[in-house]
């Protein structure tokens, strides 16, 4: 007998990457293409060419296909009803890719809510009830586990951990529009904007001396575990708007594990160990350092691997089905 494997696809404004992906959340290979035409057809045509080599090469007996897509999207359908990443509104992506593969089963969810349930069943997030992705990239994305339930929304839009405002006054203005959001000042854009926010203070900095397109997590962490003031300061205030947004999501949702994930997040011990005692100032009516805070396991990986999770076992369900005698 051959072992069951679904295709998890992580679709994202700039490329396309279609894995074989097996029960146990083990990656067998990765095709990739890059997106430069936004489309639907054309993205169409990229995802099933990348699709198709992964079920081509596959040795394994191919049970679905799951796609990872940004965006507001009916997981019962597979209609992308909003993406401001690639402009669309009501795309039926799930039907054009069923259109192309009709033996398979064909699933689509938001790529967030995929990397929490792939991290959920296969990376850090086992042996949890509640549980917690955030991925600390360009924005915040993640999701929410409660009770064993990977939590939707009514309309699934639960999980929009990034869009919640904690420097309505003087924070940056996000991307959704809002100003302060916990994305706009806890990601991996919101580090470097607290770097360049305190660059007057510190004009003998070394930091100013990176090219702005290198000035990243790890120039800023680098610099700080050097001395650098800039640096140090830049830290210190990014570790306190993440640490007032992990505070709030405990009060939320009171998780066993909160899972940082992203770019920052290689940064490690460095920030995990600054951030949790500013967590614990901070949190009230839930018994303090009883959430864990730690870094995520799968990477880049964790939205294909979730979402050929959830191909698998026929939907966004965190807790796998028992095992048929
Ligand atoms: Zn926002």
């Amino acid at each position: 007998m051959t072992d069951r494997a679904a295709i998890g696809v992580d679709l994202g404004g700039s490329h396309v990457m279609a894995a074989v992906v097996d029960e146990e959340g083990k990656i067998h290979s990765k095709h990739e293409l890059d997106l430069d035409d936004h489309a639907p057809s054309a993205v169409v045509a990229a995802l099933a060419s990348v699709v198709k080599l992964a079920i081509d090469g596959s040795k394994h007996d191919v049970v679905g296909i799951g796609i990872g897509s940004p965006g507001n999207i009916d997981p019962g359908s597979g209609t992308i009803r909003y993406s401001p990443n690639f402009g669309w509104e009501n795309v039926p992506l799930g039907q054009r890719v069923r259109d192309e593969f009709p033996k398979y089963r064909v699933f689509v969810a938001n790529d967030a809510r995929c990397a929490t349930l792939g991290e959920y069943a296969h990376g850090v997030g086992q042996g949890t009830q509640d549980f917690v992705l955030l991925t600390l990239g360009t924005g915040i994305g993640g999701g929410i586990v409660s009770g064993g339930a990977l939590a939707m929304g009514n309309q699934m839009g639960a999980g929009e951990i990034g869009h919640h405002q904690i420097r309505p006054d003087s924070g940056f203005i996000c991307g959704c529009g809002k100003v302060g959001c916990f994305e706009a000042q806890a990601s991996g854009t919101g580090l470097i904007r607290h770097a360049m926010r305190l660059a007057p203070s510190f004009p003998r900095s070394g930091l100013l001396d990176v090219p702005r397109e290198r000035l990243g997590s790890k120039a800023i962490r680098k610099a700080a575990q050097a001395g650098d003031a800039h640096a140090l300061a830049t830290w210190s205030a990014y570790c306190d708007d993440l640490a007032l947004g992990l505070a709030n999501v405990i009060a939320f949702v009171n998780p066993a594990v909160i899972a940082l994930g992203g770019g920052v997040s290689s940064a490690g011990d460095f920030m995990i160990e600054r951030v949790k005692p500013l967590v614990d100032l901070r949190t009230t009516m839930v018994p303090r350092g009883t959430t864990r805070i730690v870094r995520a396991t799968l990477g880049n990986d964790a939205g294909a691997v979730g979402a050929a999770t959830a191909a698998m076992r026929g939907g966004l369900i965190a807790q796998a089905p028992a095992a048929v005698a």
